[in-house]
């Protein structure tokens, strides 16, 4: 753990797919942001997931979706280094590149219960903890993986010392319960294959440009 006095703000990333972002991210990063007191929330789409099947709407149709989700929140903020680099989206890579730009700022990156079980499979998954802090989004219905590498990682860099994200650049993991409902994609995505308006689980204009691109109809 890097221990610094001339640290900035924290802020926060949110890596995923957003296919399409809904208001379950949109609800977790405000919730996550004021109780962290993060300066920023910045949103990463990937171009490619390493550990998922590909997206059904283009890279170019998830940012803007993004893009029309965030219109009005002057903190929310999109990177696009993932789209722009192509190819499969590594959290590390993306990480190193923060880390050059932001050399004094802890950064934060969210991810839900069901990304952070996967996460010892991630690449350089121990580089990523060392650059930068997590916040594990529990959504509701999830609970805590009680065996394994994800446990043990727990054991060793589980704090709940807030405090910690703001004067130390990375290294230290935080289990926050959200207090949403629970909203998926992949349940969205079913609901307009089938006909239905899921509108009331999108941020606006999200689901005109849907209807409008002809989205996950199938
Ligand atoms: P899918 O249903 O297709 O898996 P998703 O919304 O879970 O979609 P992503 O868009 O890749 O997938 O999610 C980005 C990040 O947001 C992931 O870390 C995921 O765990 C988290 N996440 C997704 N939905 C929610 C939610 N309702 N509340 C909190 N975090 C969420």
């Amino acid at each position: 753990m890097t221990i610094s006095t001339t640290l900035t703000q924290p802020i926060a990333l949110f890596g995923g797919t957003f296919d399409p972002i809904h208001k379950g991210h949109i609800q977790t990063a405000l919730e996550i942001q004021r109780a962290y007191q993060l300066a920023e929330v910045r949103f990463i789409p990937c171009w490619q997931p390493v550990h998922r099947p590909l997206p059904f709407a283009t890279p170019e149709q998830r940012l803007a979706m993004l893009a029309c989700a965030i219109q009005n929140m002057p903190t929310f903020t999109i990177e696009e280094c993932e789209i722009q680099r192509h190819g499969p989206s590594y959290t590390i890579e993306t990480l190193e590149l923060l880390r050059q730009k932001l050399p004094q700022t802890p950064l934060c990156f969210i991810l839900g219960l069901d990304a952070w079980r996967g996460f010892a499979e991630w690449h350089r998954y121990e580089d990523i903890l060392r650059l930068a802090h997590l916040i594990i989004a529990m959504r509701p219905s999830y609970s805590l993986p009680q065996s394994g590498k994800t446990k043990e990682l727990l054991q060793q860099y589980q704090t709940q010392d807030v405090s910690a994200l703001h004067v130390s650049l990375g290294g230290s993991i935080v289990v926050h319960a959200l207090s949403e409902r629970d909203i998926s994609a992949t349940a969205i995505r079913k609901q307009i294959a089938e006909g239905k308006n899921p509108g009331d689980l999108l941020p606006n204009g999200v689901y005109d440009y849907i209807v409008k691109q002809q989205l996950y109809r199938e």
